[in-house]
């Protein structure tokens, strides 16, 4: 079970509680990629992206993983959504 998490919304305009959406967005640009996995609010799905990889080499993320960002692996997605590290780095607010 993925942790709680909350975040100030853009769409609400407050605070809400977030969740895991289980879909990843990659985006190249030109040398490097972007990863972000993709939350939403509760109350208005607004979406929320949090960032795993910014301005990356594509070969210094795992084929492995990169190829289940682009699956939208439900595993993975719940391994980030459980990994205090990442959370706290895109400044989630736990419960
Ligand atoms: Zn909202």
């Amino acid at each position: 079970m993925s942790c709680k998490i909350f975040h100030r919304c853009g769409g609400c305009g407050k605070k809400q509680e977030f969740v895991n959406s289980g879909r990843f967005r990659v985006n190249a640009n030109g040398n490097c990629v972007d990863v972000w996995l993709i939350y939403r609010c509760k109350k208005c799905k607004h979406s929320w992206n949090l960032t795993i990889y910014e301005r990356t080499k594509p070969g210094k993320i795992p084929h492995d993983l990169f190829e289940a960002f682009q699956a939208n692996d439900e595993d993975v997605a719940e391994e980030y959504g459980n990994n205090m590290d990442f959370l706290k780095r895109n400044k989630a607010e736990l419960n």
